[in-house]
């Protein structure tokens, strides 16, 4: 089958430790500090051989994510940018939704036909943190797209318990191709929910919510925030093009960061009350972070999903003053996340739809990942059996 392989050489930078982990396993944890000179090509690989506990899929819609971009990027080096856990060559592409055409033989819950969507976080379910409820913290986790193939193929195994069915969302639109390609944006959606609603409890119907940086993670967080009942949203982003889409998907204000302060702006818009639940989807703490603490409510909530291996100062005392908190947060498997953005986007009371701007067949894959790195759009997807 063809399928977009990113291979790239094992060459740690002078500075980086390589752990004895790594050394077995093959694995870097910190991929742009080991993975250099990334070549990514669409070619022929040898189809996946199905395991009796997973189902294979023809895969019907993949998403273009800024984590693809960051394995396509180099620095002056030439090192990926993409800091996470990585082992290559793998096929790329985590954010993905498809038919069922074959299934392991002990599998039970799921037959040929079947239209799902996937969990990228192949997390073991007997490592400690597992066993306690943490699948997104799984110490033996392996990554869709990232350390095992992935979704820009024409096909995937995949274990059958990682699959989510979106029945729902295929008779709301009533047009399989539009649900495929809208249940692909599940992924990232579920990674918003688990930072919002699962890792900081949420807001109360009526509080104001900003989000910083309107990329896909940051749309899917403008969407949930709407269908969540926010009083007010407020969105800080530097592409006119993704400022436009936030207002489709239910921003109230948005603005350039770059001309305006937005602490001024939140305080403003609340009347010098803050802002009650704060989504960091920027990336860039460092930047936006100093920005929360200056504008927050009491009993703000602030919450970092965008990643930054970084330092970033924080002026604690507003914290003590406000009643604030802060909350990071990682992954979406586990604590219902995975149906219940399905049946929010089946209910129609969550439309990223307008979100997807653009959709490529597999062949064209990286020019596909290289419109992505215009940073312009918002989703851009890739129709492998289309
Ligand atoms: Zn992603
Ligand atoms: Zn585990």
């Amino acid at each position: 089958m063809k399928g977009l392989i990113l291979d790239a050489v094992w060459e740690p930078k002078p500075d980086y430790k390589v752990s004895d982990w790594e050394k077995a396993t093959g694995k870097a944890i910190t991929g742009n500090s080991v993975w250099r000179y990334p070549n990514l090509e669409v070619r022929e690989k040898a189809d996946p051989q199905l395991k009796p506990d997973q189902i294979l899929l023809a895969v019907q819609a993949c998403g273009v994510c800024g984590s693809d971009m960051h394995s396509y990027e180099t620095d002056a080096d030439d090192y990926i940018l993409y800091p996470g856990l990585t082992k290559f060559p793998s096929i790329l592409g985590h954010e993905l939704s498809g038919k069922v055409v074959e299934v392991g033989r002990d599998v039970t819950d799921l037959k040929v036909g079947d239209m799902v969507t996937v969990e990228e976080m192949i997390w073991c379910g007997e490592c400690i943190p597992c066993r306690n409820g943490y699948p997104n913290h799984c110490t033996h986790l392996e990554e869709i797209g990232f350390t095992i193939d992935g979704g820009f193929a024409k096909y995937l195994a995949i274990g059958a318990k990682f699959a989510w069915k979106i029945d729902g969302i295929a008779e709301h639109f009533g047009d399989e191709q539009k649900a495929y390609q809208v249940a692909a944006l599940t992924e990232p959606t579920t990674v918003a929910y688990n930072a919002m609603f699962e890792r900081a409890g949420g807001f109360r119907p009526g509080h104001f919510v900003a989000v910083y940086g309107a990329g896909p993670i940051g749309l899917a967080a403008i969407g949930l925030a709407e269908a969540a009942g926010a009083g007010k949203i407020a969105v800080f982003e530097i592409s006119a093009e993704r400022r436009e889409l936030a207002k489709k998907i239910g921003a109230d204000h948005v603005y350039d960061p770059a001309e305006v302060t937005p602490h001024e702006v939140l305080m403003e818009l609340s009347r010098g009350e803050g802002f009650n639940f704060q989504v960091e989807a920027a990336g860039a703490p460092h930047l936006t972070v100093p920005e929360m603490v200056k504008s927050l409510a009491i009993n703000a909530k602030m919450v970092q999903i965008g990643r930054a291996a970084q330092n970033v100062p924080m002026y604690l005392e507003t914290l003590q003053v406000r009643r604030a908190q802060f909350f990071g947060a990682q992954g979406h498997s586990g604590h219902e996340t995975f149906p219940n953005v399905i049946r929010m986007v089946a209910s129609g009371r969550l439309d990223l739809s307008p979100v997807i701007t653009a959709r490529y067949g597999l062949d064209d894959t990286v020019a596909a990942i290289a419109k992505a790195t215009e940073r312009k759009d918002g989703k851009i997807m890739v129709l492998p059996n289309a």
